[in-house]
């Protein structure tokens, strides 16, 4: 049999996650030494595959299949419909799979910042200079050997143009003030009766208010659902 390159393995990852909403965001490869994810069979992954999604991608393909679940899939739909999608794909390139849902946890905010060099916005999510707040990665596949870096790398962070940060003046809690994001500011908020009706709602109205990627915005109900699977 012969063995596919690692340009062909990648092609081949990107073509399964496709039907499905999902993007191979990028690759991580970790030196002698370096801390990295543990494969299957104890040893260190070489490199990891990163994987995610662009704008509301990932929505139809999801609720199509939570359509059709028992108890529509469950507590935690999404982390267990993306594990029925991944864990196939890593199966079929030899791969292990990790999940941000599940430990041991992984620095998946790590692995994006070193394949595709993003960086957090003042809400704390990264920002990507093209799809701005609106993507988010659902799994990542570790590999034995080293692959090539692709995906789109940023040049430059957004937040550092960004002058009069709209996203902080959007948040009703005050919640990114002081130039980092208030958690308890922002959850308190949102037990009120005017956060409810507001961000629960609609969404976060800070990362709405963000100029960048407005045309990754996620659709209505995709956003209420992230809001209504909070912890609050
Ligand atoms: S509004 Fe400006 S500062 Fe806030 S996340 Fe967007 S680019 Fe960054
Ligand atoms: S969800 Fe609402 S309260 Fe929380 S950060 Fe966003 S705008 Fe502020």
């Amino acid at each position: 049999m012969t063995v596919p390159s690692a340009d062909e393995l990648l092609e081949t990852i990107r073509a399964a996650l496709a039907p499905h909403g999902l993007f191979l965001r990028g690759t991580v490869s970790f030196a002698d030494g370096e801390e990295a994810p543990m494969l299957a069979d104890g040893r260190p992954a070489a490199s990891i595959v990163l994987i995610g999604n662009i704008g509301g991608s990932l929505w139809e393909p999801f609720s199509r299949w939570r359509d059709g679940e028992p108890a529509r899939g469950g507590a935690d739909p999404l982390d267990n419909w993306s594990k029925q999608v991944i864990r196939p794909v890593a199966e079929a390139a030899g791969a292990i799979a990790y999940f941000p849902s599940d430990p041991p946890w992984q620095p998946f905010q790590q692995w994006a910042m070193r394949a595709e060099r993003l960086k957090t916005s003042p809400l704390g999510i990264l920002i990507h200079p093209q799809y701005g707040l609106w993507h988010g990665y659902r799994g990542a596949l570790g590999f034995d050997q080293v692959l090539p870096r692709t995906g789109s790398i940023s040049v430059g962070h957004p937040c550092d143009a960004c002058v009069e940060k709209p996203c902080s003046s959007a948040c009703p809690a005050d919640a990114l003030a002081a130039g980092t994001f208030d958690v308890g500011r922002c959850r308190t908020h949102l037990r009120t009766q005017a956060g409810a009706g507001g961000c629960l709602a609609h969404g976060c109205l800070s990362r709405d208010a963000c100029p960048v990627g407005r045309d990754y915005r996620y659709p209505a109900q995709q956003l209420r659902f992230h809001m209504a699977a909070l912890s609050l």
